[in-house]
């Protein structure tokens, strides 16, 4: 238990994290109506509002309504004060980005990646970040966070494996707090896009979400009452490893039939590469000048786009088996929300709704299936990146003040 006496500034800097919240969830509030919701006294809520007054976190705007005696001055929550980077791990690429205390991108660039070895990464994610922070003269956050393939313990910051890459227990929070002297935070890239889609983009205002990235794998964000589900040791999510096929295709994880080997872009580009030599005619010959090796996830997309017979035939193919997946995960966890992204997900995703809906008509529960709202991402190709930011951005309190703030981004 606190006691106030002994620990008068951890009082203040837990006070502080408090006001602001209230602050940030209302557009404008008085000083008396923050002491009422808080339960704090009129004098502490003036004094640590000066403080952030002083700090430029918050801002007086207007006059509010008097209930007799002098009318209030407001206040609001100013989101150009600080700013936070986060960046995402595409292919050989990080995705940088820097945002407000709203999320929204101020500024963005791409950097590559040498090699496939954890060291390279780490030194272009330090140039990246040098770079985006070259000539910003704003405050920013002491911590970034990271959206990163495979298997992710985000409590210590370590990536257990990422097969794409050959990774095995990279400890990436370590490796680059050493260097850049500020916290890092560290979530699976899809997981990190599906908090931007709870924050900020389809899934806002909803409590039971599931979002499903779609790229070189599959892998799932699940929210439950409006919390992100971990599992037991991080791994809750990984949607690209249930079997759709008791007999399919071999996977790198040791099953056989995995999700991912039918709906990820490798896995399409596959398809489209076997059907064509089995002697079906397709524009994806032409888009890629006879080499079949060329054809991959995106180019699949947009040939189904374009109207390629075969591309849509991969795309109803891989949808049939998204839609075994998504019918069993709406009769044991009755989303209201399933969102598609990733860079499959949210290109196709217009593509693949029609044929999923078929499947999920016929593979889910009726009760549980009217409760679904099936959309695609519109957030773009940046929405990793923002959401590895938004794990900077649920501890700006703690960042800022030093102490811990209660949120729904915590991992
Ligand atoms: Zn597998």
């Amino acid at each position: 238990m606190l006691r106030e006496a002994a620990q008068p500034e951890l009082v203040r800097q837990i006070n502080s994290a408090t006001l602001l919240s209230l602050i940030e969830a209302k557009s404008t509030v008085s000083r008396a109506e923050l002491a009422r919701l808080s339960g704090l006294s009129r004098a502490t809520v003036s004094n640590i509002v000066e403080t952030f007054l002083e700090l430029d976190l918050v801002h007086e705007k207007g006059i509010g309504d008097s209930r007799g005696g002098r009318p209030p001055v407001l206040l609001a929550f100013n989101p150009y004060a600080w700013y936070a980077v986060g960046a995402e791990l595409v292919d050989s690429d990080w995705m940088l980005v820097l945002v407000d205390l709203r999320g929204q991108v101020r500024k963005s660039l791409s950097v590559a990646i040498n090699t496939n070895r954890p060291e390279d990464a780490v030194g272009a994610f330090v140039d990246g970040y040098y770079r985006i922070l070259d000539g910003f003269s704003k405050p920013v956050l002491p911590g970034v966070g990271l959206g990163v393939p495979g298997l992710v313990d985000g409590k210590i910051g370590v990536i257990r494996s990422a097969a794409d890459l050959g990774w095995v227990d990279v400890p990436v929070r370590k490796l680059l707090e050493a260097k850049l002297g500020v916290s890092v935070y560290v979530i699976n890239r899809h997981k990190a896009a599906g908090l931007v889609e709870v924050s900020y983009g389809g899934g806002v205002g909803s409590r039971n979400l599931v979002y499903i990235g779609i790229g070189t794998g599959v892998a799932a964000a699940l929210f439950f009452e409006g919390q992100m589900l971990q599992g037991a040791n991080s791994s809750a999510g990984e949607l690209g490893h249930v079997t759709v096929e008791p007999n399919g295709r071999p996977c790198p994880c040791g099953n056989h039939g995995c999700l991912q080997q039918y709906v990820s872009g490798p896995a399409m580009a596959a398809r489209a590469r076997e059907l064509i030599r089995s002697g079906n005619r397709s524009i994806l010959e032409e888009m890629n000048t006879g080499n079949l090796q060329l054809i991959s996830g995106k180019s699949v997309c947009e040939a189904a786009e374009a109207g390629d017979s075969l591309s849509l035939r991969v795309i109803q193919e891989a949808a049939e088996y998204l839609g075994i997946a998504i019918a069993n995960l709406v009769n044991v966890l009755n989303p209201d929300t399933v969102v598609l992204g990733g860079p499959i997900g949210a290109n196709s995703g217009a593509l693949l709704l029609k044929p999923l809906e078929r499947t999920l008509r016929k593979r889910s529960m009726s009760h549980p299936l009217r409760a679904l709202n099936l959309i695609h991402s519109t957030m773009g190709n940046e929405a990793g990146a923002r959401g590895a930011a938004a794990l900077v951005l649920a501890r700006k309190s703690e960042l800022i003040f030093g102490v811990e703030e209660a949120s729904s981004l915590r991992q």
